[in-house]
């Protein structure tokens, strides 16, 4: 850097004295900034693209403090900033310039280093814009109800009306925001928005339908129910989800909000605040560094990471007895969490080219045992690098027996994986398979003695299953789909 202090050209700050250039600063400020993603998203943006990078550092700065803090990153030849909660509008005035989307939604979250200053946009509502496209939802002509009147629902009202929706309602804990946000966006883009409070919305939702009106898609755009108040929601009201067709909450710590778990319960399927968050940044990367092309699978690199830093985990492994559910409910789980469905069983069906069945009659148990535990061994592997492997994320129905043997309860829990105990009764258990022809332990035995083998087995193995599980779910009388729910809040607790 100069001896004056003063930066080169275009975020690039110069090393004079060796007659270099050093690798363009990045960061991101806010007040709190803590818990920020940003650093590990950029960092392996720059990585994953080939992009030389000096750094991306988080900066809290107060709202006294944010002019000094903007004119003393331009004098430092910072390239470019994230600007978070609380200075996303109040940094407009300090900017050289601004996008005209960000200066319609009066909100910044990216600066752009140009010599006189920085140009600021907004890619909240891209990135948001960019998720959405990727879920197939459309906004034209929808009906989109907006929880909340911050920054970020300015964003998404903006972009809605932007889109097409139809009609667009404002809910918001302070109403005079939310009809200040309205009467901006009616003047703005188009007449289209108005505030409502939520049982008004339910209401006239409900008149709506009952006159053949289409069903509506949610934005939660508040902080309720953010880390580390996950059990708070802005409604649980059943009567709000079942007049949603999809369910958007931007929040993303946790992955699974309870908004969102109320809205899985009522069907509605949903998107959560990581795609967006994802997509924000690569489009502020992008005006950072316009010749750098982010892949489709650097992205999806990246999402894999943020998945197991927020989830802790890449892959849930379902144990439990035969009958427990654990192909249906990993159908399930695996549909909800956009991973993949692998089975023991069938993976050493596939491997062998024989049934199992046939495996345990011409080569015999131990045998089998010994293939059962090479291919946990082989998902160990790939789990112990999960964002290189071959899986988005996993979720691994194992065979009834397999957590018996010491080894493979050693695998079983290599790498980011979850061990869920899928725990039911006997009489479940008979219910469910007594009719099932296939299982030589079931297999010519009236009802009684079928119940007295179940137990029998059952007694030896749930001590080790529970030994072995980080999570234990009942699963007598319920469906796939709320078990797999209770899965996924447990695990994110
Ligand atoms: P903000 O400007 O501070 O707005 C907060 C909003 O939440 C306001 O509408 C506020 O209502 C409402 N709210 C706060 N506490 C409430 C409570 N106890 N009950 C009811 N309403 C309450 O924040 P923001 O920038 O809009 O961000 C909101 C959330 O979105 C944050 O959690 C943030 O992490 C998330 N976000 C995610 C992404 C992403 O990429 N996924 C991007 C941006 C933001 P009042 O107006 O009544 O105060």
């Amino acid at each position: 850097m100069r001896a004056d202090g003063s930066n080169g050209k275009n975020g690039l700050v110069r090393d004079e004295e060796h007659g270099e250039q050093l690798a363009p600063l990045l960061g991101v400020i806010g007040d709190p900034i803590g818990h920020t993603l940003s650093p590990v998203i950029h960092t392996l943006f720059a990585a994953r693209s080939s992009t030389a990078i000096g750094g991306y550092w988080p900066f809290e700065v107060r709202r006294e403090n944010l002019e000094d803090a903007v004119r003393g990153a331009h004098a430092l030849g910072i390239r470019g900033m994230n600007v978070t909660v609380p200075h996303k509008s109040a940094v407009i005035p300090l900017l050289s310039g601004i996008d005209p989307l960000a200066a319609r939604i009066g909100a910044v979250n990216t600066l752009v280093y140009e010599e006189e200053g920085y140009r600021g946009y907004n890619t909240d509502a891209t990135g948001l814009k960019r998720a959405l496209e990727e879920a197939g939802v459309k906004l034209e002509g929808a009906h989109a109800v907006i929880l909340g009147a911050g920054g970020a629902a300015r964003a998404v009202a903006f972009l809605c009306a932007m889109e097409g929706t139809a009609e667009i309602s404002v809910i918001n804990r302070t109403r005079e925001r939310a009809e200040a946000l309205c009467s901006e966006v009616n003047d703005k883009v188009r007449n289209c928005a108005r505030t409502v409070s939520l049982p008004e919305w339910i209401h006239m939702q409900e008149r709506k339908r009952a006159a053949g009106g289409e069903k509506a898609i949610a934005f939660q755009c508040t902080s309720v129910g953010l880390y580390p108040k996950a059990e708070e929601s802005v409604t649980e009201d059943p009567a709000f989800f079942e007049n949603l067709f999809f369910a958007v909450d931007i929040v993303y710590r946790p992955i699974m909000t309870k908004f969102l778990r109320s809205a899985g319960k009522a069907g509605v399927p949903t998107l959560g605040g990581l795609s967006m968050l994802l997509y924000q940044a690569a489009d502020a990367f992008s005006l950072w560094f316009p010749g750098k092309k982010l892949s489709p699978p650097a992205l999806r690199y990246v999402l894999r990471v943020l998945q197991i830093q927020l989830r802790g985990y890449a892959g849930i492994h379902l144990i439990g007895f035969m009958g427990s559910g654990k192909t249906t409910v990993g159908r399930a789980l695996a549909e909800r969490l956009h991973y993949d469905l692998w089975d023991t069983d069938q993976m050493i069906e596939e491997g062998c080219g024989k049934s199992v069945s046939r495996i345990f009659a011409e080569e015999g148990e131990t045998a089998f045992r010994e293939l059962e535990m090479k291919t946990l061994q082989k998902i160990g592997e790939i789990l112990d690098s999960p964002w290189e492997g071959e899986t988005d994320g996993l979720v691994l129905s194992t065979g009834g027996g397999l957590p018996m043997r010491e080894e493979n309860r050693r695998w079983l829990k290599k790498g980011a994986v979850r061990v869920v105990y899928l725990r039911v009764r006997p009489e479940t258990v008979v219910d469910r398979l007594g009719n099932d022809t296939t299982r030589p332990l079931l297999a010519g035995a009236d009802e009684a003695e079928k119940r007295a083998r179940v137990e029998k087995l059952m007694a030896e193995r749930d001590p080790v299953y529970e030994e072995c599980a980080d999570l234990i779910v009942d699963a007598d009388e319920k469906t796939p789909d709320e078990i797999a729910l209770e899965i996924m809040t447990g695990l994110s607790a």
